[in-house]
């Protein structure tokens, strides 16, 4: 029996024309881009379009639209053996690293692919991305299971753990990767998946979809001379209930007195702040030099070897369930999806 697949439309350049006035590219209706892919008809599998009342640039993705996605997947999760989703290059990690979370003991393969061209344009990297995550999302093991009950990202030859993976380029076509963790399958001739890698969810147990998000939280990057003032500003942010600081190597930072007694204040007024490197590739390691130590005294966790996109999202799913930051920050701490490699020595 042919597989059914539920492809979902929100935007991007994939199904983008170029608007005749401005000269800028435009999201479009999916059968214009339909028009363009006459193949889609030919492919071995039963595919269901549902499209966004509006198709966006994914840079107007917001936790409203993740959970409009969820509730899609929810309301047809039964009739279907998998989800396509074609999205935005720009913010697709963080909806990924949303969905891992917002979708939980996900059983069924949940793949985001989208373009850097779009796929009118000759030279299109879109054709090839959507059929082969149709394909993916199709795709069962010896057993009758799906072979990634997983979110990924599909893009370039490569399917990646959606809660790892990072946009590297704006405009060369292999434009993500997960630098802390291995591809789950490569596509060249043949798909070769490394299905030791992908994820085993209980079949026993039902998929949960989690629609709250909460967005009280703030991304920062430290820099050679950032000032007392600015920090302490952006810490006493109202409800602010989150932070994460993007820190130098394996989670260094400057050892300044003030630094240190503005995010311990912060931590004992119950704000979670989550040590990210600045680093593409490589874990934070808190106990390696005397900053992260110093960091550790103050309150800030370690986040591992996690992507900024994943911790902030996982924050946002965390802080909407619990209001206790004991509890948030000890589920910081745990890979609940795949998400981070714990290595109790580096913490
Ligand atoms: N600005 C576009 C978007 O994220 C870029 C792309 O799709 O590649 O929607």
């Amino acid at each position: 029996m042919q597989a059914r697949i539920l492809l979902i439309y929100t935007g991007g350049t994939i199904g983008m024309g170029v608007n005749a006035t401005t000269g800028v590219l435009e999201p479009l209706d999916f059968n214009k881009l339909l028009a363009h892919m006459p193949e889609l008809q030919d492919i071995p599998a039963h595919v269901d379009v549902h499209q966004f009342a509006e198709p966006i640039d994914s840079s107007d993705m917001n936790p409203e639209l993740w959970a409009l996605i969820v509730d899609i997947i929810a309301q047809s999760y039964d009739a279907y053996d998998g989800f396509v989703i074609l999205h935005g290059t720009d913010t697709m990690a963080f909806t990924a690293s949303a969905l891992s979370f917002m979708l939980e003991n996900l059983t069924k393969p949940v793949i985001l692919t989208g373009s850097q061209l779009p796929i009118g344009q000759l030279r299109t990297d879109g054709r090839e991305n959507l059929i082969t995550s149709i394909e993916i999302a199709a795709a069962k093991r010896s057993n009758g299971l799906p072979r990634v009950p997983e979110v990924c990202i599909y893009f370039s030859g490569k399917l990646l753990r959606g809660n790892r993976s990072t946009k590297v380029n704006s405009e060369g076509f292999n434009a993500f990767d997960t630098f802390n963790y291995p591809h789950l399958a490569d596509a060249g001739v043949k798909i070769n998946y490394n299905d030791e890698l992908i994820l085993r969810p209980d079949y026993s147990r039902p998929m949960i979809p989690h629609m709250a998000m909460d967005t009280g939280v703030v991304v920062f990057t430290l820099f050679p001379g950032i000032e007392e003032r600015t920090v302490r500003y952006l810490l006493d942010a109202p409800n602010l209930h989150a932070v994460v600081m993007r820190t130098y190597g394996s989670g260094n930072a400057p050892q300044q007195q003030w630094l240190m007694a503005a995010l311990q204040e912060a931590s004992d007024n119950g704000i979670v702040i989550v040590n990210i490197t600045q680093c593409a590739a490589g874990p934070v390691e808190m106990a390696r030099y005397s900053g992260g130590f110093l960091l550790k005294n103050a309150g800030v966790i370690s986040g591992f070897d996690g992507t900024v996109e994943c911790a902030t999202a996982k924050l946002m799913h965390l802080m909407a369930h619990y209001s206790d930051p004991a509890v948030i920050r000890n589920r910081m701490q745990q890979a609940l999806c795949g998400e981070i490699s714990i290595d109790p020595q580096t913490m």
